[in-house]
C-alpha cells in the first residue's frame, strides 16, 4: 500500500514532534526529518506480532546475568534517546530482526538460525499467538530475543493514549505468560509512532526499535533480491528488518541461510539487539531509516 505523499509528510512530521518533545530525547537534526517517510512504512498485510538467541544459552545463572546486563544496557540508553536505528558501526555487529510472526514460517526460520547458531530478535504480534505459540515458546527456549510487535499490528498513530497503551502492553502480558520477561523492546508496526508513543513507551520503561537495513521482503521481491540488497546496504551496526510472517515467507526463509554466510563472509559478527545496545549502543544522532515495512 503506497502512501499518499501528504499523509507521508504529516506522520513525519508527527515523528519529528514525537522526538523532540520527549523529555529528554535525542537531538536529532532537523535535516533528518526531511526523509521522513522515514517514520512509516509501507506494509500491505494485514495486521498479523521482543528478547533475543543465545543460541549457545548457558546455565539459569549465565542467562539471568546477561538479562540482567542487558535491562542495566536498555535504562542506560532510554536516558538519552527514545530509539534505536543502528548502532555506532564501531563494532563489526549486524542484528538481523524478524517482524510480525509467529507464523507457519517461524519453525523454519528458527531451524536456519539455530543450525547456523545465529542469535535473533523477534517482534511479535500478540493476536499471532492464538495459533502459533509454539513458534514463540520455541523462541523463548532456544534463548533467542523475544519482543513486542503490538497485539494487533496495529498504526499506533490512530490510537488514543489509552488505545496505543494497551496495544503494547496486551502483547507485553501475552509474552510474559509464555515465560518472557516483560519486554524492554518495542518495534512500532510500520515504523509509525508519534509523541503519545514515545509517552507511552517511557512509561513502561521499553525502548523502541527501529531499522536501517530494509529489504523489502514483505513486498516478496524475489530471493536473490532480498539476499543482495541486505548484503550490499549492511554495515558495522546495522538493524536489518525482516519478516517470519504477515504473508508468504518463503523468499525470506530462502534467502536466510545466504544472507547469513554473506554478513559473515564480510567478517560481520550477528548479535541481538539487546546485545548490540550492551556493546555498541546508539549515537545520539541516528537519523530515521529510510520508508520500510516494520
Ligand atoms: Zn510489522
Amino acid at each position: 500500500m503506497l502512501l499518499p505523499a501528504t499523509l507521508l509528510v504529516l506522520l513525519a512530521a508527527l515523528a519529528a514532534v514525537a522526538i523532540a518533545a520527549w523529555p529528554g530525547g535525542p537531538r536529532v537534526n532537523p535535516r533528518s526529518h526531511l526523509r521522513p517517510a522515514a517514520r512509516v512504512a509501507a506494509e500491505t498485510h494485514p495486521p498479523p506480532a521482543a528478547r533475543s538467541p543465545r543460541p549457545h544459552a548457558g546455565s539459569a545463572g549465565s542467562a539471568a546475568a546477561l538479562a540482567s546486563r542487558q535491562n542495566r544496557a536498555i535504562n542506560a540508553v532510554l536516558r538519552y534517546t527514545s530509539y534505536i536505528a543502528r548502532g555506532t558501526g564501531r563494532r563489526p555487529d549486524v542484528a538481523l530482526t524478524f517482524d510480525d510472526g509467529p507464523s507457519p514460517y517461524t519453525p523454519s526460520i528458527l531451524r536456519i538460525l539455530i543450525r547456523m547458531h545465529v542469535p535473533a530478535t523477534f517482534f511479535v504480534v500478540g493476536q499471532q499467538l492464538n495459533d502459533f505459540a509454539s513458534g514463540v515458546r520455541s523462541e523463548l527456549r532456544h534463548g533467542f530475543d523475544v519482543s513486542d510487535h503490538t497485539e494487533n499490528h496495529a498504526w499506533l498513530i490512530r490510537l488514543s493514549p489509552s488505545g496505543q497503551y494497551g496495544q503494547i502492553d496486551d502483547a507485553a502480558k501475552r509474552l510474559q505468560n509464555l515465560g518472557d520477561p516483560f519486554p524492554r523492546l518495542l518495534r512500532p508496526p510500520y515504523g509509525a509512532f508519534n509523541s503519545t508513543t514515545v509517552k507511552t513507551l517511557a512509561r513502561v520503561k521499553m525502548l523502541m526499535v527501529l531499522w536501517s537495513v530494509d529489504p523489502g521482503d514483505w513486498r516478496r521481491p524475489g530471493v536473490g533480491a532480498i539476499e543482495s540488497n541486505v548484503l550490499k546496504n549492511a554495515r558495522s551496526g546495522s538493524i536489518v528488518l525482516l519478516h517470519d510472517g504477515g504473508g508468504y515467507r518463503d523468499q525470506t526463509v530462502k534467502a536466510l541461510p545466504a544472507i547469513i554466510d554473506g554478513l559473515r563472509r564480510r567478517h560481520y559478527r550477528l548479535v541481538t539487539v539487546p546485545q548490540m545496545l550492551i556493546d555498541d549502543p546508539p549515537p545520539r544522532h541516528q537519523g530515521l531509516p529510510h520508508l520500510g515495512a516494520g
